[in-house]
């Protein structure tokens, strides 16, 4: 896995793989694309359905035991992504769910106004630069080139705190003088759209922009159904739409993505201690995953950053090439005290109370939130899982050596790109191949052994190439186990197993490989 010593991975890198070897491509390509909307090809959709599926599994069908070993109650739930608009005026998204913006009058660019770094010299006098976070050496050239100053010589302000008289002296990170940009306003984030034939404004209505509140609006629904006790959980895995103002770094932020969300229903008493444990168990999730601890932290969210009902939040963050040395948030977890069922009863009408049977005590529960992106995870799974090696050509027993971005490669190797997905995640889990595709007892004997196979596994049939080009397709796309079926398969029924990132090679009896396939963990 990709550890903290190694460069960070550009993302036109990941990006041009995911595109060549079929994970993701960008939407509507063919017209020119649509920025911030994605189309997972064959092999993401597979990632991504692992990655949902794993989630699913470690959370609704077995979740964890709790902090004192007992069993866990949660169940799903699949809502409507079109809710009626109270929802969103009861929830809060409608008059708050704002980001800040601002537009360059001569690029027409459009930025998030808090993602923009104003570089303003610490004199106070004059030009003040701008460049999206991450993008900051963009602004440190041009305070070079145009101010002939030094960046030292500069404080970095977010664009949100520059003062109105400043504007004016701000240059814009796409614009040719300063002055360009506008104030920041706020810009609400839910894509509207209207409900039947008419498009007034009674017939408003929005995608959802998370899938949490289908959650709270179906609590009273599986509490009077499921039999459910304090505490216990609900959760949902689908789409949500944000009209985000700048849909950037591939699919960190885009404008449709899913998340994986579960509501935790606690007693009040009990939410500081539900709450330590779903952030500790949520990071040990992802480092179950082969995410290297080295790249995720716990980061706690100040006083500042506090919803005014949330008396605490946490966020799992990952190292990603874009944030690097940085880290960006992966996934969100909050005490939301009881402001959502509070809000919902107020707006509906309906009452939100638990009455617990053995204590006869009615009380409003208190809810602890693991929200986690669904495609933000497989850009950590792509992230986490890409690597370059120099391999030592022919039967050389030289070490293999770690391939920085763009380093030549050295005498007697020969560069590999591979993806180390766990293999429970892995798109294809297993490959065959005849050793030779004009031999029709060999390809015989590999297609049926394909067709056994791919009853329990991800499986691809490939008799096209070298068997060293074969193995190095599939290490591109993080297959971790390729079996080859070659004449002494004919005659003692062995194939040879050949592993992904030890690149050894073991023979077994045909009959052996699917339990052995098993004891890998796939
Ligand atoms: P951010 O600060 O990155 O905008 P957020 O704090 O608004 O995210 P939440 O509302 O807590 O995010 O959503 C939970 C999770 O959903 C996030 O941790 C992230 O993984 C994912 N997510 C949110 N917005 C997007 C997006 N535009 N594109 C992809 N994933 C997203």
């Amino acid at each position: 896995m990709q550890t903290d010593s190694l460069s960070p991975i550009p993302l036109e890198t990941l990006t041009a793989l995911c595109k060549r070897r079929g994970f993701i491509f960008q939407s509507s390509e063919i017209y020119g694309g649509l920025n911030g909307f994605w189309d997972f090809g064959p092999l993401g959709v597979e990632l991504k359905n692992n990655l949902r599926d794993a989630w699913w599994r470690d959370m609704v069908r077995s979740p964890p035991l709790g902090p004192d070993g007992e069993a866990l109650d949660i169940v799903g739930l699949d809502s409507a992504i079109i809710q009626n608009p109270a929802v969103w005026a009861a929830s809060g998204h409608l008059g708050g769910f704002n980001d800040p913006m601002a537009d360059c009058r001569e690029s027409k660019a459009r930025y998030r106004a808090d993602h923009l770094m104003v570089y303003r010299p610490k004199n106070g006098q004059g030009t003040r630069f701008a460049a999206l976070t991450g993008e900051e050496a963009r602004a440190e050239k041009r305070i070079k080139k145009v101010a002939k100053a030094d960046p030292a010589d500069y404080e970095v302000v977010e664009y949100t705190q520059i003062a109105e008289e400043e504007i004016p002296m701000v240059w814009g990170p796409d614009a040719s003088e300063p002055g360009t940009l506008t104030p920041p306003r706020e810009f609400n984030l839910m894509f509207k759209t209207f409900i039947g034939a008419t498009s007034g404004e009674d017939n408003v209505a929005y995608l959802r922009p998370e899938t949490a509140q289908g959650i709270f609006i179906n609590y009273k629904n599986v509490l009077d159904t499921m039999r459910v006790k304090l505490p216990f959980g609900i959760a949902q895995v689908g789409k949500s739409f944000r009209n985000e103002v700048t849909p950037r770094n591939f699919i960190f932020r885009s404008r449709e993505f899913e998340q994986m969300e579960m509501e935790w229903f606690c007693h009040p008493e009990e939410a500081t201690k539900w709450y330590e444990y779903w952030v500790k168990t949520r990071l040990d999730w992802w480092a179950s995953l082969g995410i290297d601890l080295n790249n995720l932290r716990r980061r706690e969210h100040g006083s500042d950053e506090l919803a005014f009902y949330s008396t605490a939040c946490a966020d799992v963050e990952y190292k990603y090439g874009f944030t690097h040395p940085d880290y960006g948030e992966l996934e969100g977890i909050a005490h939301r005290g009881n402001h959502d069922l509070t809000q919902h009863t107020k707006h509906s009408g309906t009452k939100m109370e638990y009455h617990d049977p053995q204590t006869n005590e009615k009380v409003i529960p208190h809810v602890i939130e693991p929200a986690s992106g669904l495609t933000r995870g497989v850009l950590v799974l792509l992230n986490e899982a890409f690597a370059e090696e120099f391999v030592p050509k022919g039967d050389s027993d030289a070490e293999v050596l770690q391939a920085a971005p763009g380093a030549p490669t050295p005498d007697g190797y020969e560069k590999r790109s591979v993806m180390r997905f766990s293999p429970r995640l892995a798109p294809v889990q297993v490959a065959v191949f005849p050793l030779l595709k004009n031999r029709p007892e060999l390809v015989n004997k590999a297609r049926d052994l394909h067709n056994e196979l791919r009853g329990n596994w991800s499986c691809f049939y490939d008799q096209t190439g070298a068997i060293g080009r074969r193995y190095r397709r599939q290490d591109e796309i993080g297959t971790p186990f390729c079996v080859t079926v070659d004449f002494d398969s004919l005659e003692q029924d062995t194939v040879t197993v050949r592993e992904r990132d030890s690149m050894k090679q073991v023979t077994l009896k045909q009959d052996e490989l699917s339990s052995w396939l098993r004891e890998q963990g796939i």
